[in-house]
């Protein structure tokens, strides 16, 4: 069978283990959707290490990055692979569970990181210094 329409276990996604446990635990509960980031840290904990300046550029952009089966809890990157994969597979499931990554959005910039490190990477490029001080 098409590995696509089987999908990827939580268990290999690229992200750290804490949030696959989140992911788990929404996923059995019930939920309809979770929240993560790909570090597992916050928007919030990233502005109190932040000079003043800087912190007010950080915002979270939250966006889907992924549809698991409510039925056997793998992940698919869009939408249309989990309805396949609930036409071939899981074919007693109905619905989805939603994936929503926060990212670390530099309001100036209006370009995403997917970690704090990235972000504070991007306070040190010439892209980003030009904006804040124009
Ligand atoms: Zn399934
Ligand atoms: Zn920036």
């Amino acid at each position: 069978m098409d590995p696509a329409v089987i999908g990827t276990p939580i268990s290999l996604l690229q992200i750290p283990e804490s949030v696959k446990d989140q992911i788990g635990r929404d996923l059995a509960a019930g939920s309809s959707s979770t929240t993560f980031t790909q570090d597992g840290l916050s928007v919030d904990s990233l502005k109190t290490e932040l000079s003043h300046d800087d912190s007010t550029s950080v915002e979270a952009n939250d966006v889907q990055v992924g549809w698991a089966c409510p039925g056997c809890s793998n992940v698919f990157q869009r939408e249309s692979m989990l309805m396949a994969h609930q036409k071939a597979v899981c074919t007693s499931i109905n619905g989805s569970f939603g994936l929503i990554q926060t990212h670390y959005r530099c309001s100036l910039c209006e370009c995403d990181c997917g970690s704090q490190r990235d972000f504070k990477t991007h306070l040190t490029t010439s892209d980003h210094l030009k904006k804040r001080s124009d």
